[in-house]
C-alpha cells in the first residue's frame, strides 16, 4: 500500500474503537475509502492477539480492565490503578489524566486496537424514553432527538453487536417501546442462581424511595447482553456472530476466553477492502481550512519497543470528510488542541460518567457467586417517574461476582481468614479454613447503584501546556465534582439498598472510611460514602439543537465544521440510566447515514440532501465512488 498521505481519502476515522470501528465498517460498505488512525498497538492477527492478551493477562500482577492489553507511552492510557485514597478523604492520583479535583474521575479507558470496547462488560440495555427529557424534569438537559428518532438504530446496533434480551420483560419491566414482532438476536442470558433467589425474595415487594410519596414495586428483570447466547428463533431474529455462547467463565472485564463477549475487533473483522487501519498512528489535531471545513489531519508515528520524542515521524493525511472516534475524553482532548468546534465554549465541559454506588453483603444461604456475566439481571424501578426531579435517578445490577468490585478477589478474604479468621482471634488453617471459606465466599453478593449524573459545565476536560505526555501531547485536565442532586441519590439509593437487605434477611457488610480504597470517599448530611467509576465516560462535546449552546448536532456533526464529525458517549447531552454503549453504537450507525449522504451530497447535492431515516437501500447502492 502507498503511504496514507500520498492520497486522498474519502473519510479519515480516527480511533479503531467502539464507534470508530462501527462508523468505517458502514462507510467501507458504502463503498467509501476510509483510513482510520488508530494510537494504539494491533495484533497483526486477532486470533493470536487474543492469545497474547489471555496470556498478558495471565501473568499481570494487578488484574484490572486494561491488563490483558498491549499499551504504549506514546498512547498512554488512564487506569483505575491511578487513585488512591486519603485517610483525611482527599485522593492521590497518578498516572496519565491531571486530575484537578475536588472529586476524582474515578474511570478509565483502553488506548489500543479495539478500544475500551475490548475491556468493557458487554451490558446492553436502551435508554428510557424519558432519558431524552431529563431538562423537563429540571436536571440535566433535553436531546434534541427522542427515543422514536434512535429506535431503528437501536434494532441496528443490536444486531451489529449483537444482543441477547428480552424484548416482552424489557416492556414490562422497564416500559420500553418496541415495534411489534421484534425479537433481540438471540435470547436472553440465563439468569444465575442468585437472580432467582433475589427475584423470589423481592418480586412484587414494595420499599420507599425517600424521593417518592408512595412505594415502589420491586421486580427483578435480565440484563440485555453484547454476547452471544441462544440464537433466537423468531424469523428474520439473527444469529450469534463469531466466538462460542457464553460458558460463565466470570472474566467478561477485561477478557472473554470463549470470545463469546462482543469487541469491536468483531466488527473490523467485517470491515470490507476500502478500509484501511494504520495502528500506532497517534493524531494530534485536526486541520481546519481558511473556509472553516476540515481539511485533514495530523500524526505521529512511534516504533513498538519506544516511545520517545525521537522516535516518532509525524504524518499528514487529506480527507473530504474527518471523523473523531477516540473517546470522549480524548475527543475533547483533540477539539481543543486543534482549536476546533469550541464557539459555543462547550468543547470538554459537562464530563459525565455513572458514580456507582456499591453496598455489599453475605446472604443467608449459599448464592454460587463468581460463575457468568458480572451482572445478568438488575431492578429498573429507579431510572424512571417524577423522583428524577428530586434525586438522580439510577439503575440497579445485581452483582454475580461477590466482593470483588467492592473489596478485591476472594484472595483478599482469604489472607484476612488466615491471619485472624478463628473465634480467638487466631489464624484458620485445614479443614476448618476450607469450611468458613466455602460458607462466606459461597454467600457473598454485591448490588451496583448506577446514578445518572447531570450536565454540569464545571465539570470539564481541559489542556494546558505544562502537563504533556512522552510525545509532547497534551494530557487530560480533569475537573470533577458531584451534584447535590448526585449526591440525594446516592442516599436515596442506600437507603432501598438497607430495604433491600431486609427483605432477603442478608447480612450488610457495606462500609465507607476514607483510605486508599476509597479515593471517591464523600460525606453527605453527615454520613459517609463512597463511589466508583463505571468506565461510562461522557458529555464533552454535546449535541443540541443550537450552536451557542452544543458542540455537534443530532447527527454528531459539529456546528462549526461541516464535514467534522464528532461521534462516542461525548455527544450524549445526559449520561441516561442505561450503560451508555448501546446507545452510542445506535448513534454512530445513524451518524454513518448521514455521513454517506454529506459524502454523496458533495458529489451529487440535489439527489440525496435532507433524506432521513435508517440506511436507505436505494441511497445504499447509489453512486459509490
Ligand atoms: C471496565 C469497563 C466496563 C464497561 N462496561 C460497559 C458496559 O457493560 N456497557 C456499556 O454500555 N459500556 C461499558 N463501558 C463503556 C464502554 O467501554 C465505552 O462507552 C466505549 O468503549 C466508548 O467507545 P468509544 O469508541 O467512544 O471509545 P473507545 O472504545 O475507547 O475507542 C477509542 C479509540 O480511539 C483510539 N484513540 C485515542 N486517542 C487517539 C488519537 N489521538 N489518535 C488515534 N486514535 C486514538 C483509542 O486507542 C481507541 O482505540 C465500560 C467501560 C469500562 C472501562
Ligand atoms: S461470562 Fe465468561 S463466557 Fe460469558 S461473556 Fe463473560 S467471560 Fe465470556
Amino acid at each position: 500500500m502507498s503511504a496514507p498521505e500520498a492520497r486522498r481519502w474519502d473519510v479519515i476515522v480516527v480511533g479503531a474503537g467502539f464507534a470508530g470501528s462501527l462508523v468505517a465498517g458502514q462507510l467501507g460498505e458504502r463503498g467509501w475509502r476510509v483510513l482510520v488512525l488508530e494510537a494504539g498497538h494491533g495484533a497483526p492477527d486477532a486470533q493470536q492477539g487474543h492469545l497474547d492478551a489471555l496470556e498478558s493477562y495471565r501473568s499481570a500482577m494487578a488484574k484490572v480492565p486494561n491488563s490483558p492489553y498491549a499499551t504504549s507511552g506514546a498512547a498512554p492510557s488512564p487506569d483505575v490503578t491511578d487513585l488512591s485514597g486519603n485517610t483525611d478523604g482527599g485522593f492521590d492520583a497518578g498516572g496519565y489524566f491531571v486530575q484537578r479535583g475536588p472529586l476524582p474521575y474515578a474511570s478509565g479507558y483502553l488506548r489500543a486496537n479495539g478500544g475500551t470496547g475490548l475491556a468493557w462488560t458487554g451490558l446492553a440495555p436502551r435508554m428510557h424514553p424519558e432519558d431524552f427529557r431529563a431538562g423537563d424534569f429540571g436536571h440535566g438537559r433535553n436531546w434534541p432527538i427522542g427515543y422514536q428518532d434512535l429506535e431503528p438504530y437501536y434494532r441496528a446496533a443490536e444486531r451489529e453487536i449483537g444482543v441477547a434480551g428480552d424484548v416482552d420483560e424489557q416492556r414490562e419491566a422497564v416500559g420500553l417501546p418496541f415495534p411489534d414482532g421484534y425479537r433481540y438476536p438471540m435470547q436472553a442470558i440465563p439468569r444465575s442462581y442468585l437472580d432467582r433467589v433475589m427475584a423470589q425474595a423481592l418480586d412484587g415487594r414494595p420499599v420507599q424511595d425517600p424521593a417518592t410519596d408512595g412505594p415502589t414495586r420491586l421486580r427483578v428483570a435480565t440484563t440485555p447482553h453484547a454476547r452471544n447466547g441462544l440464537p433466537n428463533p423468531a424469523p428474520g431474529a439473527g444469529q450469534p456472530a463469531g466466538g462460542r455462547l457464553c460458558q460463565g467463565h466470570a472474566s467478561c472485564v477485561p477478557i472473554c476466553p470463549s470470545q463469546a463477549k462482543y469487541t469491536p475487533l468483531r466488527t473490523q473483522a467485517r470491515w470490507g477492502p476500502s478500509v484501511t487501519l494504520v495502528t500506532r498512528a497517534v493524531v494530534t489535531r485536526v486541520r481546519i481550512a481558511g473556509n472553516g471545513r476540515a481539511a485533514g489531519v495530523e500524526y505521529q508515528t512511534y516504533h513498538e519497543d519506544a516511545a520517545t520524542p525521537a522516535a516518532v515521524s509525524t504524518h499528514s493525511a487529506d480527507a473530504d470528510l474527518v471523523v473523531l472516534a477516540t473517546h470522549a475524553i480524548e475527543n475533547a482532548k483533540l477539539l481543543l488542541a486543534s482549536g476546533a468546534a469550541n464557539s459555543s465554549d462547550q468543547v470538554g465541559r459537562n464530563l459525565m460518567d455513572h458514580p456507582v454506588l456499591l453496598t455489599w453483603g453475605l446472604m443467608p444461604h449459599r448464592i454460587g457467586p463468581y460463575r457468568g456475566p458480572g451482572s445478568t439481571s438488575g431492578l429498573e424501578g429507579f431510572r424512571f417517574g417524577a423522583a428524577r426531579a428530586r434525586r438522580a435517578p439510577f439503575r440497579i445490577e445485581i452483582g454475580n461476582w461477590g466482593w470483588t468490585w467492592a473489596l478485591g478477589p476472594p484472595d483478599g478474604r482469604v489472607a484476612e481468614l488466615l491471619r485472624s479468621g478463628g473465634p480467638d482471634g487466631r489464624g484458620l488453617f485445614g479443614a476448618e479454613l476450607r469450611r468458613t471459606l466455602g460458607d462466606r465466599i459461597g454467600r457473598e453478593f454485591a448490588f451496583q447503584f448506577e446514578m445518572e449524573q447531570d450536565a454540569d459545565p464545571a465539570n470539564r476536560v481541559t489542556i494546558d501546556p505544562r502537563q504533556r505526555d512522552a510525545l509532547g501531547n497534551p494530557r487530560p485536565v480533569l475537573h470533577y465534582d458531584l451534584s447535590d442532586h448526585v449526591k440525594r441519590g446516592i442516599a436515596a439509593a442506600k437507603s432501598v439498598s438497607d430495604q433491600l437487605f431486609a427483605l432477603l434477611g442478608a447480612e450488610d457488610h457495606t462500609r465507607f472510611e476514607p483510605g486508599p480504597a476509597w479515593p471517591g470517599y464523600f460525606e453527605y448530611e453527615g454520613r459517609p460514602y463512597a463511589y466508583r467509576g463505571a468506565g461510562h465516560g461522557a458529555g464533552t462535546h454535546v449535541m443540541g439543537d443550537s450552536p451557542a449552546t452544543s458542540v455537534v448536532d443530532q447527527w454528531q456533526r459539529c456546528w462549526d465544521h461541516p464535514n467534522l464529525y464528532t461521534v462516542g458517549c461525548g455527544s450524549m447531552p445526559t449520561v441516561a440510566t442505561s450503560n451508555p454503549s448501546l446507545t452510542m453504537a445506535a448513534l454512530a450507525l445513524r451518524s454513518s447515514d448521514e455521513i454517506h449522504r454529506d459524502l454523496l451530497a458533495r458529489r451529487r447535492p440535489v439527489s440525496v440532501r435532507g433524506a432521513a431515516g435508517v440506511a436507505d437501500p436505494a441511497l445504499q447502492g447509489a453512486d459509490r465512488p
